[in-house]
C-alpha cells in the first residue's frame, strides 16, 4: 500500500546531540556567573583525583566542554575568553587534567604564601567579533593547540581577577572564594564553630558541650518547624 505523506505536516524533530545535553547539565552544576567558574576551579584543585569514579571523570569532561562554551563577559566585567583548541566537543585527556590539577595547586600554594606566580607568555588575540553583528563585543581570544596551554591561560586570567578573594578557611582548611575580601571562613557554619570555640576558651570551658545543656534530640516537631521556616523565605 502506498500512502502519501505531506512532509510539511510532519513534526520537525530537532536532533539533539547527547553531548549537548550533558554539557547543559554541566552548566547547571556549575552556574552561570564568572565567579561560579572560579569556584569550580578551586573545587577541582581540591579534588583527590585518585578517588574519582568513572562517572566523575565523565562529568568533569563535560565541564571542560562547558568551560570553552561559557560566554564570559555576558555578565560582569570579565573579558570574554575564547579558547581555540580542537573541535567544540574536544576535552582534555586525563593526563592533561592531572597536569592542570597540579598547576592549580601550585598557583594556590603561591597565593596563600604570597609568592610570585609566573605564567608563560601566551599569544593573545583581541578582536571585535563578528563586526557586522549589532551586539558584537570585544573579546580576548586565545588560540592554543593544546588543552594544557588553554587551561593555563584561563587560570592566569581568572586568578588575576579573583586573587584577593581566594582564602583558606582557618577552621576546615578548605580553599574558597570569599564573597568579601575580609571574609575568612568558608561558610557560616565554620564561622559559628570558630566563634563558639573562642568563647569557650575565653570562659575556660572544656571543649565539648557545657554542663547542663544536653544535646537536643532532633524531633519531628523540630523538622516541621524547619520546613515552615524554609517556606517563609
Ligand atoms: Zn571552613
Amino acid at each position: 500500500m502506498i500512502t502519501a505523506i505531506d512532509i510539511a505536516q510532519q513534526p520537525k524533530e530537532k536532533f539533539i546531540d547527547p553531548r549537548e545535553v550533558e554539557t547543559d547539565k554541566a552548566f547547571q552544576r556549575i552556574g552561570n556567573l564568572p565567579e561560579d567558574w572560579m569556584r569550580w576551579m578551586l573545587r577541582i584543585a581540591q579534588y583527590d583525583l585518585n578517588k574519582l569514579s568513572e562517572g566523575d571523570w565523565s562529568n568533569l569532561s563535560y565541564e571542560f566542554i562547558a568551560l570553552r562554551w561559557f560566554p564570559h563577559g555576558r555578565k560582569g566585567n570579565i573579558p570574554r575568553i575564547v579558547i581555540m583548541v580542537g573541535g567544540i566537543f574536544s576535552t582534555p585527556t586525563r593526563t592533561q587534567v592531572i597536569k592542570f590539577h597540579k598547576d592549580l595547586n601550585l598557583v594556590l600554594d603561591c597565593i596563600l604564601k604570597k609568592k610570585i606566580i609566573l605564567f608563560e607568555p601566551k599569544l593573545i588575540r583581541i578582536e571585535f567579533d563578528p563586526p557586522e553583528n549589532k551586539r558584537a563585543q570585544w573579546h580576548i581570544g586565545f588560540r592554543a593547540d593544546k588543552w594544557e596551554d588553554a587551561l593555563e591561560y584561563v587560570a592566569a586570567q581568572w586568578f588575576s581577577i579573583y586573587i584577593d578573594k581566594i582564602k583558606q578557611c582557618p577552621r576546615c582548611n578548605k580553599i574558597h572564594l570569599a564573597d568579601r575580601k575580609n571574609q575568612e571562613y568558608c561558610s557560616r557554619r565554620c564561622q559559628t564553630q570558630a566563634a563558639t570555640q573562642t568563647y569557650r576558651e575565653r570562659k575556660g570551658l572544656i571543649s565539648g558541650r557545657p554542663r547542663g545543656r544536653p544535646r537536643k534530640e532532633v524531633s519531628l516537631k523540630g523538622k516541621k518547624k524547619g520546613v515552615k521556616h524554609a517556606k517563609r523565605k
